[in-house]
């Protein structure tokens, strides 16, 4: 189940990275907000609220492949390390995370994992069965 959570988070991030590069034309797409327009690099998105714009902005396809890489970075951490078979075991002889000692999967996990929580393919993650998570 936990390597599920795992495999969940890389293909969401692969998704993301995709439509990112589909969306970025010449490799360097910076899209930018000018009151109520959305400059795309490739075309514009006009007769929005300057808000609106400014958000749409945001998500600019360098920035997401950006925070793709991060979140990629972040689960590179974050590895199980079984009750089983490893030669260090873990504390308490439970499955943990190798990176903070937390119960597998730790915290960072399902941190990344929640903004998916309503995705058809999110794994039954127990510490998540409400589909949100605590507030610290
Ligand atoms: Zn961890």
């Amino acid at each position: 189940m936990s390597e599920d959570l795992v495999t969940f988070l890389h293909a969401r991030l692969d998704e993301e990275a995709d439509l990112a590069r589909l969306c970025d034309g010449d490799g360097r797409a910076e899209w930018t907000a000018h009151g109520h327009t959305v400059d795309l690099c490739q075309g514009e998105l006009s007769g929005l609220h300057p808000a609106i714009a400014l958000h749409v902005a945001l998500h600019d396809p360098a920035r997401i492949l950006r925070e793709v890489e991060a979140k990629r970075r972040v689960l590179a951490r974050h590895v199980l390390s079984p009750a089983t078979g490893d030669p260090e075991l873990p504390w308490d002889n439970r499955d943990d995370c190798q990176y903070d000692g937390e119960t597998w999967p730790c915290d960072d996990l399902l941190d990344l994992a929640s903004p998916y929580g309503d995705h058809p393919d999110y794994p039954d993650v127990p510490e998540m069965d409400s589909g949100l998570r605590d507030s610290p």
